[in-house]
């Protein structure tokens, strides 16, 4: 897949645009009053693969909290600031590597000088992040996509008429047409990197589909620096594992493995759901993800085909299964000891892998 190519702005460790990896953002729930619930809250979603933080900063009383939540965490933060850009201007003399704001929600906008020339004395990013829930007024009357370029195209002219050129763009909408035609046409227009998200996807399963649609089209025509999976959820750890398997299986980035499984069918020799459920919780106990391919297969027709791609297979035969590694058959189980051994095995396999990083470090 052809990234298109973009400028780059750096944040904090991390390059942005170009040819860079396409990072995973998450955002925060907690009111950066909670000093110690938000920092716990970036910790778990750093653990689960977060790059970098978006922060809420709700207001001015705010800001003691943020500076110490700016201390304590070691990926980028954007600071997410709507209705008062001296606020923003704040966070960038804190130390956050990037502003967000919203072209619909600016506030006073003669503050903007100000933003600006303290984002230039500090060389941090500005995020233009448009909206479809809060456009500017004077675009609403316009179809939504058209308004949502609109007030990007503005505030980027603007913002390059005062000298700022470290912009990271952002527009996003709720519907999945229209979130690929509107990043379509901020990589046509401009230079910078541009992050994706489908804003206010909903919840569980719906909210992880849409945003999957719309994320994945996006980043499949070669656009985007970084998405955010906007789920309604009270713990952002959730969309972070979303953004990394929209990565991981378009191939645009690799973290852990995946657990492949057949959905079961007339032939089905075993207790495939099942052995999918125990490979999962052995997991959720060890507090580990799937290092690599794990295949879990219910017959002869596809399993040990399947099974041997993997670096670990099972498929179910008559009388047992087989256990594969590396395609190789490692063993035939009877049908009691399935479970156990494959299990065992795992651990095995794991705990190799894991000797092998360690030495080679
Ligand atoms: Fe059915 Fe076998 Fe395919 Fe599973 S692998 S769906 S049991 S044919």
């Amino acid at each position: 897949m052809q990234r298109k190519d973009t400028r780059e702005v750096v944040m904090g460790k991390l390059v942005i645009g170009g040819q860079n990896p396409v990072y995973v953002e998450g955002m925060g729930r907690q009111n950066p009053y909670q000093v110690e619930l938000a920092i716990q809250e970036i910790n778990r979603a750093q653990a689960a693969g977060c790059e970098i933080f978006r922060l809420s900063i709700p207001e001015k009383d705010a800001l003691e909290g943020a500076k110490k939540i700016k201390e304590w965490t070691k990926i980028p933060l954007i600071a997410d600031v709507h209705f008062d850009l001296d606020l923003a201007t704040e966070c960038v003399r804190l130390g956050f590597e990037a502003v967000r704001i919203n072209p619909g929600t600016l506030g006073d906008r003669s503050r903007l000088e100000e933003l600006f020339s303290v984002l230039q004395d500090h060389n941090t990013v500005l995020r233009v992040g448009a909206n479809a829930g809060s456009l500017p007024t004077h675009l609403r009357s316009l179809p939504r996509v058209e308004a949502l370029f609109e007030s990007i195209a503005e505030m980027v002219d603007f913002a390059e008429k005062k000298g700022v050129r470290n912009l990271f763009l952002s527009a996003k909408s709720t519907e999945v047409e229209e979130t690929v035609e509107i990043n379509r046409r901020l990589s046509k227009a401009f230079p910078y990197p541009i992050h994706i998200g489908v804003t206010e996807a909903g919840e569980g399963l719906e909210g992880v589909v849409k945003s999957a649609l719309g994320i994945g089209l996006v980043l499949f025509e070669g656009i985007g620096n970084s998405i955010r999976v906007s789920l309604t959820s009270r713990d952002p750890v959730l969309e972070v594992k979303v953004a990394w398997m929209i990565l991981n299986f378009l191939g645009l980035r690799k973290r852990g493995g995946e657990i492949i499984s057949c959905p079961t069918c007339a032939r089905c020799r075993g207790d495939v759901v099942g052995a999918v459920e125990r490979v999962k919780t052995f997991f959720e106990e060890q507090g580990i993800a799937p290092p690599f391919r794990i295949a879990i297969m219910g017959c002869e027709v596809n399993g040990p085909g399947e099974a041997r791609e993997a670096e670990v297979g099972l498929a179910f035969s008559r009388s047992g299964a087989i256990i594969f590694s590396k395609g190789r058959v490692e063993k035939v189980v009877s049908d009691r000891e399935v479970l156990e051994y494959f299990i065992a095995f795992l651990a095995e396999k794991i705990k190799s892998v894991e000797g092998k990083k360690g030495g080679s470090s």
